[in-house]
């Protein structure tokens, strides 16, 4: 009989820790152990290469004020905002992507994952592994950039298609049959769908690039709500499906945000319950106040969203089965860039759904966007 492998227990006290110490320096990407006031006491040699310090220099710090982590844009991470402080918070294991901010001043992207030790029910330190995604980033940058320049040649044909179907539709090369017409009609349709795509896909490579740029100004939200309202009348009456905004200040509600970004968040979420509601339903978009907030609410009288569903609503290219069944079109595009597009502007988007009875998405907006306060980079969906 093959002889079995010697076990911890027949190890004396020293082996064991020499073979965890074996253990910790092996791990091929870079590890750091705290105690449990986040003070380093272990560190491995990837995570001394990859940060430029020595181990005399991590070893016996406070580890959030050794290691600076900071936003794309270098600005520093709260204490409390840092995978560390959240894994001793919540005990549980805490993945996250940011920049830490290495000896010599480079910031380098990393993906971290810090789990907390606990022992006999209590935390008594962390260990976090972290790597550089520097390559990763790389590729997403030129993925977002190809889909960039893509998405901008298919523009220009697109166009002429448009153009041409519309001068064959209004008679300019001749009068066309009913039959040539209604063809026409449905190129025209096509065409639109192509280019609100082609937008999608624009929008969600600036977000994910962090290139979306914010022009913040004073508007008045039910004013924005109602332009959206008369835009997707069309719409609304093929299904017979009534569109109501309450917004019941008299003075209005100002904020000072991108016009054209909050269009868009709104044109989404009520074209939306529009599309997921049976005719004859009913779709009211609710404007108000949250303590400095505003606050945005669209509800429905719709199919509503299972509730297997609700952790992947926010997710690229989920579409529930509920809706995939009755064959409305659809990207699973439209609420991610939604989430995206709300985090650009300091917002936050959260909604409440009953399967066969309606859903209500709710955002919410600080009354004056802040450029200090960027969003975080979404991780890019699966
Ligand atoms: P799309 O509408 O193009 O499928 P979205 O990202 O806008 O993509 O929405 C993702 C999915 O969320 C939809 O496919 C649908 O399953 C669900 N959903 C979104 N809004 C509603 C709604 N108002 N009522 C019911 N389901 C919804």
């Amino acid at each position: 009989m093959p002889k079995r492998p010697a076990t911890q227990s027949t190890l004396t006290l020293d082996e064991q820790i020499a073979q965890a110490e074996a253990v910790f320096t092996s791990i091929g990407d870079a590890a750091i152990a705290t105690d449990q006031f986040g003070k380093i006491t272990r560190v491995n040699p990837v995570a001394v290469e990859l940060l430029g310090f020595t181990e005399e220099e991590l070893v016996g710090e406070w580890y959030p004020r050794k290691v600076v982590a900071v936003t794309e844009h270098n600005i520093p991470i709260n204490l409390i905002d840092r995978p560390i402080t959240k894994a001793f918070l919540t005990g549980k294991s805490i993945a996250e992507k940011m920049y830490y901010r290495k000896h010599d001043g480079e910031n380098i992207p990393v993906s971290v994952n810090v789990s907390p030790i606990i022992m006999g029910a209590k935390p008594v330190g962390a260990i976090e592994v972290f790597r550089d995604i520097s390559f990763e980033e790389e590729v997403d940058r030129m993925k977002s950039e190809f889909i960039s320049l893509a998405s901008h040649q298919l523009r220009t044909p697109l166009s002429s298609i448009k153009t041409y179907s519309h001068m064959l539709l209004d008679g300019y090369m001749g009068e066309m049959t009913p039959a040539q017409k209604k063809s026409l009609r449905t190129i025209i349709g096509a065409s639109n769908r192509m280019n609100e795509l082609i937008s999608t896909l624009l929008n969600i490579t600036r977000i994910e690039s962090g290139r979306i740029a914010v022009t913040p100004k004073n508007l008045r939200v039910e004013r924005v709500a109602d332009e959206v309202i008369k835009e997707l009348a069309l719409l609304a009456a093929d299904r017979n499906i009534s569109v109501d905004l309450i917004a019941k200040n008299k003075q209005g509600y100002t904020v000072k945000t991108d016009t054209l970004i909050l269009k868009e968040i709104i044109t989404n979420l009520v074209s939306n319950a529009i599309k997921y509601t049976p005719v004859d339903g009913t779709v009211t978009i609710h404007i108000s106040t949250r303590g400095d907030k505003l606050q945005v609410s669209v509800s429905d009288t719709g199919w509503g969203i299972p509730q297997y569903a609700h952790d992947q609503v926010f997710t690229k290219f989920f579409r529930a089965s509920n809706v995939v069944k009755r064959e409305t079109a659809g990207t699973g595009l439209g609420l991610y860039l939604v989430k995206g597009l709300l985090e650009n502007l300091g917002g936050r988007i959260w909604f409440t759904s009953i399967e066969g009875k309606g859903t209500t998405f709710y955002f919410t907006l600080p009354k004056r966007f802040n450029p200090d306060r960027p969003a975080p980079k979404p991780a890019g969906g699966p």
